[in-house]
This record gives structure tokens, C-alpha cells and sequence, in this order.
């Protein structure tokens, strides 16, 4: 489950929102260990929240309405951000598509190998083929998509991260060696400059491409930007603080930066 929101007909970005929903379908939570307390304490540290209000702010301030594509469910359900099979790195720690640990290595489901397959095929392939065919959409109304990932981390490291050691700045940007030029993270690094330090793939790295263009279309760009949760809410879990706005703000600004015909120069 997710919802697309339509943008102008000539922007060529697309908002992201993969992890701020709580949502769980009953098959998903028939198949989860935690009792209701537990599973509420699990959601709290693993949901990105309120970067839907985030994103939905940034997109209704900007001058060129972006496109934006939400899941509505939450990544407990299916991770629509990881490989479904073993090129993930994240499957080591029970946290690839379907994950069965927990965020501190607890067990979250069984090992069961049919329920994950009905969860890849229930959501993860769905979503990722409307993502498909928004960046798609994108592609013939104007020749480029740009894809914003709205993403958020928690201060404190969280013992199933793998690159825990890393700086933990206030704006994590992601980027890809094919897909992020640097006049996208050049103009993330302006927009942001004011939230506080600005770290390049610390301590969460690269950024999602649908799997049909990675590698493969360099008119296809994208960056995630990864806030650190304490700039905009009470962690774990809680309200967003007055530092809110101001995230929402750079991300306009990234956005209006990005969506002109002057962003990407003639090659
Ligand atoms: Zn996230």
C-alpha cells in the first residue's frame, strides 16, 4: 500500500517516503513475535517519523510541485529500500526485505520462507513497480527524474546498524557513484546548510534507484537525505519540535533548486 501524489507536469522530482508509517496489515502482525508494548517500542526507534509531514510541507511550499510517492505501511511489513534476495548486506542482521530481528537483535518473526515470499509478493513488488512508473512518468513529461529520498535516523546508534562507528551529523546525504551528480548534491549541500554539520554516507550510505534504471540511465538521479531525528522530534517516537519547519524549508529549497531547466547542465 502507498499513495502517489501528483506534482506539476513539468517537474521532474519525485519525494520519497518509504519508513514514516506505523501501519501493519494483520498478516504482518499475525507473523510478528512482540506483544503490543514491545512492538510499539520497535516501531518507535525504527519509523522515520513525520518525514511524511516533512515531505508534504516541503512539496506544498515549493514553486514547482514535486511528485511524491508515500508507503503507507510500515517497514516492518516489507523494507521496500532493500534487495528481496541476497544482495542485500542487511540480510546478515535479519533485516533484509522482510525482516526477522529486531533493531537489537531480537527475534521479530520466525524464519519462514513462504510468509516472506506472500509479503514480497502482496507489497514489495507493487510498490516498487508504481515507484517504476512514476519515475518513468517523469522521464517522457520531461527528459530526467530526480528522486528525493525522505529519510530519518536516530541519534543514538541502534545495535543492528552495520556502520555504527561512523559520524552521525545532523543531514546524512546518500549518494550513488552513477546516479548523484554533483550538481544535486551540490544544491543538497546549500539547502541544508543551515540544519547543522552535513556528512556524506555517514553513517547510512547510497540511495534508491528502481532497479530498472540503476546503473543503467544517468537521467535518473537521485540523493537520500537522511535527518537526524533529534534536529525535528522527541526521540524515540515522540512529537516533532520547532525544529521541524526548518527541515521542511531546506527541503523546499532543494527541491525549487533542482526543479528548474537550469539544474542540469547541457552535456
Ligand atoms: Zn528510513
Amino acid at each position: 500500500m502507498y499513495a502517489q501524489k501528483p506534482g506539476a507536469a513539468r517537474s521532474a522530482v519525485v519525494l520519497h517516503v518509504p519508513h514514516s508509517s506505523r501501519t501493519l496489515t494483520p498478516a504482518a502482525r499475525g507473523s510478528i513475535l512482540l506483544d503490543d508494548a514491545a512492538l510499539s517500542r520497535e516501531l518507535d526507534h525504527m519509523t522515520d517519523a513525520h518525514t511524511d509531514l516533512i515531505a508534504a510541507r516541503a512539496a506544498a511550499a515549493a514553486t514547482v510541485t514535486p511528485w511524491t510517492h508515500r508507503n503507507l505501511l510500515s517497514r516492518l511489513v516489507i523494507d521496500p529500500e532493500r534487495f528481496p534476495d541476497e544482495r542485500e548486506e542487511m540480510r546478515a542482521v535479519g533485516m533484509g526485505a522482510v525482516y526477522t530481528r529486531t533493531s537489537h537483535g531480537g527475534r521479530l518473526r520466525p524464519d519462514d520462507p513462504d510468509h516472506e515470499r506472500e509479503l514480497l509478493a502482496a507489497h514489495f513488488v507493487p510498490y516498487a513497480a508504481a515507484f517504476t512508473r512514476l519515475v518513468d512518468a517523469r522521464l517522457s513529461a520531461t527528459g530526467r527524474a530526480v528522486v528525493i529520498d525522505v529519510h530519518s535516523y536516530p541519534a543514538r546508534a541502534l545495535p543492528y546498524e552495520l556502520h555504527s562507528a561512523g559520524a552521525r551529523p545532523a543531514i546524512c546525504l546518500g549518494t550513488d557513484d552513477h546516479h548523484t551528480p554533483p550538481w544535486l548534491l551540490d544544491a543538497a549541500r546549500r539547502a541544508f546548510a543551515d540544519c547543522g554539520e552535513i556528512g556524506l554516507n555517514t553513517p547510512f550510505a547510497g540511495c534508491y534507484v528502481p532497479l530498472k534504471h540503476y546503473d543503467r540511465n544517468p537521467d535518473v538521479s537521485a540523493l537520500m537525505i537522511e535527518i537526524r531525528r533529534d534536529v525535528y522530534m522527541t526521540e524515540p517516537g515522540g512529537a516533532p519540535t520547532d525544529g521541524l519547519p526548518a527541515v521542511a524549508r531546506a527541503l523546499t529549497a532543494l527541491i525549487d533548486a533542482v526543479s528548474g531547466p537550469a539544474a542540469r547542465p547541457a552535456p
